[in-house]
């Protein structure tokens, strides 16, 4: 005990700390979305589910839906939270000119304010906040893994997963 991980979260992630559910969908904009057959809104130009990858009729009518939460960050140790909208992460994370979640992560080659996974219209992304170490992406089925360019958004998908100095987070859903 001593060395290991804390965590500690700010703003509106505060709020979905670990396997709560949440409240925030409502803060949400309604957005255009045709659902699956299981009632997964998505993005109208979606051919499958990003949840249950239920092919998605092209013909079916686009509804105003609010966006479930679109991913969860899973850690290593069992922490979990909800992607509202754009949180920030590493050692000492800072709030941004916007609004900015923060969430606190300590551990070996993990910078103040390492990276940012933010929810923009349907799609995740991950940045690398220039970090000293890096910001690498593994997927299923890539072979290795991808380190970021720093400040560049990359789309993450379910199922990915982000490493960042000796910590993982792997990318599911929030909700089903
Ligand atoms: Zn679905």
């Amino acid at each position: 005990m001593g060395t290991g991980p804390h965590f500690s979260l700010g703003g509106e992630a505060a709020r979905v700390c670990g396997v709560m559910e949440l409240e925030a969908v409502s803060d949400l904009d309604a957005m255009d979305a045709t659902l699956c057959p299981s009632g997964h809104p998505n993005d109208p130009g979606q051919t499958e589910c990003r949840l249950c990858r239920q092919p998605i009729c092209q013909t079916a009518e686009v509804v105003s839906a609010r966006p479930a939460v679109l991913g969860r960050l899973l850690f290593e140790d069992g922490t979990a939270i909800d992607v509202i909208s754009k949180l920030a992460i590493g050692r000492a994370p800072t709030a941004g000119c916007e609004s900015t979640d923060t969430l606190t992560v300590t551990g070996p080659q993990v910078s103040r304010r390492h990276l940012i996974v933010e929810a923009k219209g349907w799609q995740l992304y991950v940045r690398d906040c220039d970090s000293t170490n890096g910001t690498f992406l593994t997927r299923p089925g890539e072979r290795g893994r991808r380190r970021l360019s720093a400040d560049e958004a990359q789309p993450v998908l379910i199922g990915d997963s982000i490493h960042f100095g000796s910590r993982q987070a792997r990318v599911v859903a929030a909700r089903t």
